[in-house]
């Protein structure tokens, strides 16, 4: 039996991560570790983590997450597990805030990832949750935000804070799972490294697990996810990172990555500022603003 170990991620980013948003990650890391320590798979660990962070309206995800520039919430997602190398996926998902469930079910279809086109029609024959309308101060701040333009748009546009999870469960086996709004006030039809298997997410249960949150157009380039599993072959998640995030920081990418090797050793690396992220094992959970900062 493997030691069950469960980490989970608020998004890398320029921006200070609120008190709610940390406490948010420890009650996430405390009620889904519960799951993988009561006998629960990877799969149903990260599932849950994610959904709760979408539900919590405290990240850019789900309930939370990020307006495009015309005002509407379009929802990426995708998970992944390691033993049969199952993937699904889900781009720019509206009117629903759950896009990680609807992965998940994409993961047994025949299609793998979905559109809105057809994804909001299986969404409401899984009788999904609803997402309403956005909130008029989120409308507002959009607003505010265009009105500024210049660097002050380009600043809200690094809050990166899309959530992601990675999980070893009891069996040995690996999933991941991510879910974002996406960059803030972004060109509606953009698509980021989030729902990209490969890029966003990867699972293995031969090599590891990664979930990436950082700019979707750096970290799409390394494939990072794919990339951060290969390296941890014959190394631990942390040697593995390392090897990943100088890369990354070679070419200045904002990007952060959980990693999880197969023997449960991690790693959380960044090269933005803050990165609130956590890890619960039998050990306890430690949630902190910043893990490790790799520099250019
Ligand atoms: N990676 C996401 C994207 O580019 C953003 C984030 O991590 O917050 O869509």
């Amino acid at each position: 039996m493997n030691r069950p170990v469960l980490l989970c991620h608020g998004g890398a980013g320029a921006k200070k991560p609120t008190r709610a948003a940390l406490s948010g990650l420890e009650k996430v890391l405390k009620k889904s570790f519960k799951l993988l320590d009561e006998g629960s798979s990877a799969l149903d660990a990260v599932s849950e983590a994610v959904k709760r962070m979408e539900d919590s309206g405290l990240y850019n995800a789900g309930k939370g997450a990020n307006l495009q520039l015309d005002g509407v919430r379009r929802l990426d997602a995708s998970i992944m597990e390691g033993g049969r190398l199952e993937a699904g996926a889900v781009i720019g998902l509206e009117g629903f805030s759950n896009p990680v469930l609807l992965a998940r079910c994409a993961m047994g279809m025949t299609h793998k990832v979905l559109t809105n086109l057809g994804g909001a029609k299986i969404a409401e024959a899984e009788g999904l949750e609803r997402l309403g309308p956005p909130a008029a101060a989120a409308l507002k701040r959009l607003a505010s935000a265009m009105e500024k333009g210049g660097d002050a748009l380009e600043l809200y546009r690094k809050y990166f804070s899309t959530v992601g999870a990675v999980a070893l469960d009891s069996y040995g086996n690996l999933a991941a799972a991510s879910s974002t709004g996406g960059v803030f006030a972004m060109l509606p039809g953009r698509v980021g490294d989030t729902p990209l298997i490969g890029s966003g997410v990867y699972a293995d249960n031969s090599l590891g697990a990664a979930a990436c949150t950082g700019r979707g157009e750096d970290i799409l380039r390394l494939c990072l996810a794919k990339e951060l599993c290969m390296n941890m072959k014959g190394r631990a998640a942390e040697e593995a990172s390392r090897i990943s995030f100088k890369r990354a920081a070679s070419f200045a990418f904002k990007a952060g990555a959980l990693a999880l090797d197969k023997k449960g050793r991690w790693s959380i690396a960044h090269t933005t500022e803050h990165m609130p992220s956590g890890v619960a094992s039998k050990d306890g959970v430690d949630v902190r603003e910043r893990f490790r900062i790799v520099e250019s």
